[in-house]
């Protein structure tokens, strides 16, 4: 196991990350596959959290995939089942929120190995994923289940529905837009470092408040609250230019969406909501608390830019979720910075990456 870091949350559970750093990025191969190779076409719906396809003169259907493989996404040993259906789930209906559509139907395909199958496992995991489904109506209408030689593999794909050009790019922002994100950063990035020290939930030799804390921590990583009724919002009230949510972390997020929509970000430091926990717990067991809001990954905050005239038609709070002003889109070649008092830093994709 690789020592932590204050890097991606998930580069702690990505055993010999490190000697892969040469290789083909994840982005870059994506990239590729975009722009197109002299043998594969170029294509230009790749490379939003969601692809967006006109079914009717109203509509629009985004879908999403999102792959959980076992020791490189998620441990077995200390994700329950239940709470890997909820996640399995929750990932996709992120990428969803971050098109500003509702989500309708899933898709789940499962490879477990002969071991796990003879468990209860696949029920449990069943059981998570209806609990979240039934909250949002979302219908599973199929998938497929094979086996694997050792380790679990999940594939989740989730269908949504926007109205016609409503659904909202990461390429949409322009200088000016204001910068916003929903809810808090930081608590999913220091709950995977605590389980990886050898945390759990409910730890009877904490105190009452302590561990409290600590499972608000744990839960942000293993069960996250995808933010589907604000993107519901920001994409019917066409109020955001352009959104993705923080699944690598601020930091990469940020990047993406500004190179989405070739423009660059000054982001004010003090303005980032770090999540109360992480600034309490988390300075206290040598874990820095702004590192982790901004390279830590899978908050699955939503993050969004508006024009100035439209931020006094954001509603304040959304399913109990407010949102923070955290800086201003500024052109392309003013780049991508943080201000940390009186200096400004280049902010630089730091996130989680799979390669
Ligand atoms: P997210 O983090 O929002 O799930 P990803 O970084 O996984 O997004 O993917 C970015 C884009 O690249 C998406 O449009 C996705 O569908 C596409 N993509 C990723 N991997 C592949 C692949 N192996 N083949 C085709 N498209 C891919
Ligand atoms: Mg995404």
């Amino acid at each position: 196991m690789k020592e932590t870091d204050d890097k991606g949350s998930r580069q702690t559970i990505s055993a010999n990350n490190s000697h892969k750093r040469s290789s083909r990025s994840e982005f870059d191969f994506i990239k590729q596959l975009r722009t197109g190779t002299s043998t594969n076409p170029p294509n230009s719906i790749i490379g939003d959290d969601a692809a967006v396809i006109k079914t009717s003169g109203e509509k629009e259907t985004v879908i999403t995939t999102d792959l959980l493989v076992e020791d490189i996404d998620f441990r077995r040993t200390t994700t329950p089942p239940y709470l890997l259906g909820h996640k399995a789930l929750a990932v996709s209906l992120s990428d969803i929120a971050a098109m500003g559509a509702r989500p309708r139907w899933s898709l789940i395909s499962i490879g477990v190995p002969q071991d796990v199958w003879d468990t209860n496992f696949v029920d449990k995991f069943y059981e998570g994923f209806f609990e979240l489904a039934g909250r949002y109506d979302v219908q599973l209408i199929g998938g497929d289940t094979s086996r694997t030689p050792e380790k679990v593999v999940i594939d989740s794909i989730v269908l949504g529905e926007a109205s016609a050009s409503a659904s909202i790019k990461r390429s949409g922002a322009s200088a000016g837009d204001h910068v916003f994100v929903t809810g808090s950063l930081g608590a999913a990035a220091a709950g995977l470092r605590l389980i990886e020290r050898g945390a759990h939930l409910a730890d009877q030799n904490l105190g009452e408040a302590e561990a409290e804390a600590l499972d608000h921590l744990l839960l942000r990583h293993l069960r996250p609250e995808p933010r589907v009724g604000w993107g519901m919002i920001l994409g019917q009230e066409r109020l955001a230019t352009a959104m993705i949510d923080l699944s690598d972390g601020l930091s990469s997020d940020l990047n993406h969406l500004c190179r989405e929509s070739e423009v660059g970000v000054l982001v004010d430091s003090t303005q980032i909501p770090i999540d109360i926990q992480v600034r309490e717990l988390c300075g206290r067991r040598r874990l820095d608390p702004l590192q982790l809001s901004l390279n830590g990954g899978e908050d699955f905050e939503l993050l969004f830019t508006v024009k100035p005239e439209n931020v006094r038609r954001l509603p304040r709070r959304v399913d109990g979720v407010g949102i923070t002003f955290i800086g201003e889109i500024r052109p392309a070649a003013e780049g991508i910075n943080l201000r940390e008092g009186s200096r400004v830093w280049e902010l630089k994709p730091e996130g989680w990456e799979h390669f």
